[in-house]
């Protein structure tokens, strides 16, 4: 058993639960602990199952209630030390359940194995994720201005895809946020468009890749309707089957088997 869910996704917080049968990693915690635990309880799971606590990146939509859920299960904190060192003041106290990882340095959590590599982004040491186990594997790509060809190699083989479409650039350009934000957002530093997530997903594509979870959705410079469209068209002018859904910054996704 290998599966995911996304229990928020979007620009006011952000956590996903990755679990095989006996291990659950929460990566980013980005939303309160008891919303963590409505979405638990939804979907029938065990607190326990909770094996460690993974932090992407230090913006606060990724690390809200991390430094709490690991104190509060009695769980590890995989964090990078430049990530923490960013963030620390806002986690409580975590020190002895910190455990430091390195961009491009594999680990094991359980039976999960938990591979972290450098995105691009406005924050000290941004990662995306692949997670395998048996003969499965999940990428996590949210949180990226721009895709390099390390981020379209540690994709290549996933079996389910969590990326990010956040806005469409219209609607940004367009929209309320002040000059500096829209660059900031539209930079390599910042978010993918939905054109941009198109683009990645079109270099990715295989026929082992069955699932597309599109996440990190602007709820300012974005629709969820817009976003799957745009998708959709992509998929279907190619004759693709795969299955597409949307995270949701208020509803967490079904288990989804990776
Ligand atoms: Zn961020
Ligand atoms: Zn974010």
């Amino acid at each position: 058993m290998f599966q995911t869910s996304i229990l928020a996704s979007g620009s006011k917080g952000n956590s996903i639960l990755v679990r095989s049968r006996d291990t659950g990693i929460i990566l980013d915690a980005g939303i309160s602990m008891k919303r963590i635990w409505e979405a638990f309880d939804a979907l029938e799971l065990p607190r326990s199952l909770v094996k460690a606590v993974i932090v992407s990146h230090e913006h606060s939509d990724h690390t809200r209630s991390a430094g709490a859920l690991c104190r509060s299960l009695k769980v590890p904190l995989f964090i990078s030390p430049d990530t923490y060192a960013y963030c620390s003041h806002r986690m409580g106290r975590v020190d002895e359940r910190l455990v430091y990882f390195e961009a491009g340095v594999d680990f094991m959590v359980g039976d999960i194995l938990v591979q972290p590599f450098r995105s691009s982004h406005d924050a000290v040491d941004s990662c995306n994720f692949t997670f395998a186990h048996d003969d499965r594997k999940l990428g996590v790509a949210i949180d990226l201005g721009y895709f390099t060809k390390l981020t379209l190699l540690k994709l290549s083989e996933v079996n389910t895809l969590v990326l990010e479409s956040n806005h469409d650039l219209q609607m940004l350009m367009d929209g309320p946020y002040d000059w500096n934000l829209k660059k900031r957002v539209k930079s390599e530093h910042g978010h993918l468009s939905n054109e941009q997530a198109v683009g990645l997903l079109s270099q990715v594509l295989h026929p082992g890749l069955q699932n597309l979870i599109l996440a990190h959705l602007s709820e300012t410079n974005n629709h969820p309707d817009l976003a799957r469209n745009v998708m959709s068209n992509y998929l279907q002018s190619i004759r693709s089957d795969i299955r597409l859904l949307l995270a949701d910054q208020y509803c967490h996704t079904p288990l989804i088997d990776i």
